[in-house]
């Protein structure tokens, strides 16, 4: 069922539920269009929803480190009071410079926003070839702590120090997300991802939390996999994988080698989940500045991440209706990006996606 629900995001916890007093009521989400590719990639999910319809109307912030180089790197107090009081927000990549000290933009968003887990399903997509034909799996990555805790510094001249941070509390979240998740999308295993033979505290403690949440789910198959071998068994047989959970740095690279399983990183969504019911959508991918500017981006994983999204507000039809089309027009094969060896530009391949809806 390629409409189904693979994409929602919520399911495990209450998404937002509105009501609508006429048909012509909008719901008002937060966009970050964000840096390098994010704001070619943005407009094709303006465009797809505007020709599907979709009752929502963006509140545009330009948050990023390259949107304006006067002032790099600024996240304002109203793009975060926006996601705040929207609830429902989609972002696009935003950069951060390599080893000049600069906080990532992404990590103070999760920060800041509470935004615990971070959900990122990956599977085969129909009609379009890869080594492998039965990749079905979701990622949950713990998005607060572990090494992205920006704990760095030196301790003496050629010695530095990066701390990393396991907590009881978020490991304890993130495992309930993810078994909620499993059991509200029936999926049969959770396998926690770790590295606990020589991270005996920080992944030991993590382990710990998750066998006791495993406990409250008897229906659910619990299993522990170190992460080492977890690569290598993606990488012969994703199949043997249902749900993952994981600390925070595994999960960004497990990630990345489960887009590889079925294409690239021009295809795998993901959704930023937050206390209270918030929800922020993002591509797995980054700014991709090698083809930023040049109409080549692929907008599937931005607009897949759009799907959860709009999933996240129960809104299904609409969900289901650009998802198809998304995947029909790959299924095709007439136009395709270059990242899947098409030769259509971003434009051209927005265009087939609204003619399919
Ligand atoms: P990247 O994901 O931007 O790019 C890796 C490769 O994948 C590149 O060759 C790129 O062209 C390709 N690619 C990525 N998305 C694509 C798409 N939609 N269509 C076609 N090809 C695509 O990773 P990177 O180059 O390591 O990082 C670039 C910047 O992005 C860095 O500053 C990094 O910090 C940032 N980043 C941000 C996020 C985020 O905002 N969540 C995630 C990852 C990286």
């Amino acid at each position: 069922n390629r409409a189904g629900n693979i994409f929602s995001a919520g399911g495990a916890f209450p998404s937002i539920q509105r009501s609508f007093s006429s048909s012509s009521d909008l719901i008002t989400a937060t966009l970050f269009p964000g840096d390098g590719i994010g704001p070619e990639i943005a407009e094709s999910v303006k465009q797809v929803f505007r020709i599907a319809e979709v009752p929502i109307q963006w509140e545009e912030h330009f948050v990023g480190t390259e949107v304006d180089p006067r002032t790099q790197s600024f996240l304002t107090w109203e793009s975060l009071e926006s996601v705040r009081r929207n609830k429902i927000g989609l972002k696009g990549p935003m950069a951060t410079p390599i080893g000049k000290g600069h906080r990532s933009l992404n990590l103070t968003l999760r920060k800041e926003l509470n935004l615990y887990a971070n959900v990122r399903p990956c599977y085969s997509l129909p009609g379009y070839k890869t080594r492998y034909d039965d990749v079905d799996l979701v990622t949950i990555r713990e998005n607060t702590e572990g090494e992205y805790s920006g704990l760095e510094h030196q301790v003496v001249r050629g010695v530095v120090e990066s701390i990393k941070i396991i907590t009881r509390q978020a490991s304890l979240r993130v495992a309930e997300y993810a078994f909620h998740y499993a059991k509200a999308h029936g999926r049969e295993r959770v396998s926690a991802i770790h590295k606990a033979n020589i991270m005996q505290k920080t992944d030991g403690l993590f382990l710990k939390c998750c066998r006791e949440v495993a406990e409250k789910y008897p229906e659910i198959k619990y299993e522990e996999v170190v992460i080492d071998n977890c690569c290598m068994m993606l990488v012969k047989n994703p199949a043997l994988f249902d749900v993952l959970v994981m600390p925070n740095l595994y999960g960004d690279i497990i990630s990345d080698l489960c887009a590889g399983l079925i294409g690239g990183l021009g295809l795998t969504p993901s959704c930023n989940i937050g206390e209270g019911g918030v929800a922020l959508a993002e591509a797995v991918h980054g700014s991709a500045p090698d083809i930023a500017g040049k109409n080549k981006a692929n907008p599937t994983a931005l607009l897949l991440s759009s799907v959860s999204m709009l999933r996240h507000l129960e809104l299904h039809d609409k969900a289901d209706r650009i998802q198809n089309a998304i995947l029909d027009t790959i299924a095709e094969g007439k136009y395709r990006t270059a990242d899947l060896g098409g030769s259509s530009s971003t434009s051209d391949f927005t265009k087939a996606i609204c003619d399919h809806l």
